[in-house]
């Protein structure tokens, strides 16, 4: 397997003002050194609860908000060394799908503006040529070639994630960044939209960075899933490993708190004390440490480092392994 994209040390420190002179006198560590690595052709989720730092850390990689630290490399190449028109250039190659897809289209453009836009900048496609190429762009996410020159508030929740995914097929991307995109859909249209995903990543040999909260929807799409914390990486997994067997206590009860498809076999849920403490000084030593079953004396100093579970499943627990 051939890395797509590696992420080394990488730390977005938002700073908070305060006091008459504005002077930065705190930071929110929403990632904190996190490092992975997403190979050709695959899916990797990103899991945790809201403010976990898995939102940061995609728009961190694609520079939408500038990190503090850190490396990304796309196929070798660091996105945080580029200049601001390099990183442009690279722009075609990941794309970003969102939550909301009404939000980013823009409610005067019709599908064929909508999409034309985007093979403008793409510049592969001659302008006599692209009227046929979205029709064809259409076909591939399930929608009309009638459907062309509807507006955005025509078409349904579902049939707007389509058109958003239309147009990050029209970069012609390689790897597509995924944040909580079918979250805001109906269960059975957040299928549907999955399953797309999935055709069109085989007919197209795309890579996924899939971030979301909801680990039944991880479970459908993903080849393997890392699970976030505070800032940091807990556990990063194939996904077989992480939902047969998490060794993270953290995802543990993640885990324990999603209904389980076989009812013979029949789980605890494991109850997590208190709530996620602030990004701003978050606790030392393991960050979990506040709310863990297990946690004992040494997990409030040191820090655990993400070690081999096996070649395939680490784990940043001192109780692992
Ligand atoms: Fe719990 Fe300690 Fe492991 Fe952190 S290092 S998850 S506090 S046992
Ligand atoms: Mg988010």
């Amino acid at each position: 397997k051939k890395p797509l994209l590696e992420v080394q040390n990488l730390k977005q420190h938002f700073p908070i003002k305060g006091g008459i002179l504005g002077r930065t006198v705190n930071h929110v560590k929403a990632v904190d050194d996190v490092s992975f690595t997403i190979f050709e052709g695959e899916t990797l989720s990103i899991v945790g609860e809201s403010g976990c730092g898995k939102s940061t850390t995609g728009r961190a990689i694609l520079r939408l908000d500038e990190p503090t630290s850190g490396s990304v490399f796309f196929e070798g190449k660091d996105l945080l060394a580029m200049s601001k028109s390099q990183m442009r250039s690279m722009r075609k190659d990941l794309q970003v799908i969102f939550q909301d897809p009404f939000a980013s289209l823009n409610p005067r453009q019709s599908v064929a503006q909508i999409l034309g836009e985007a093979l403008a900048i793409q510049n592969i496609v001659p302008a006599n040529q692209r009227r046929e190429r979205i029709i064809e762009l259409l076909s591939h996410v399930g929608l009309r070639p009638d459907q062309i020159d509807r507006f955005p508030h025509e078409f349904s929740g579902g049939q707007r994630q389509r058109i958003g995914i239309a147009r990050a097929l029209a970069m012609q991307p390689k790897l597509i960044i995924c944040d909580e995109a079918v979250s805001a859909l109906d269960v059975s249209i957040q299928a549907q939209v999955l399953n797309l995903l999935k055709s069109l990543q085989k007919e197209f040999k795309l890579t996924y960075l899939f971030i979301s909260h909801d680990l039944g929807v991880v479970r459908h799409i993903s080849d393997r899933v890392m699970v976030m914390y505070l800032g940091k990486v807990v556990e990063i997994a194939d996904k077989k490993s992480l939902f047969d067997s998490p060794q993270h206590p953290y995802t543990q009860a993640l885990l324990s708190a999603i209904p389980v498809p076989d009812v013979s076999k029949k789980q605890e849920r494991i109850i997590l004390r208190g709530d996620v403490p602030s990004p701003i000084n978050p606790p030392q030593g393991c960050r979990f440490h506040t709310r863990c079953p297990l946690a004992v004396e040494r997990c409030k100093t040191e820090v655990p480092a993400l070690t081999n579970v096996h070649s395939t499943h680490q784990v940043a627990c001192h109780l692992v392994p």
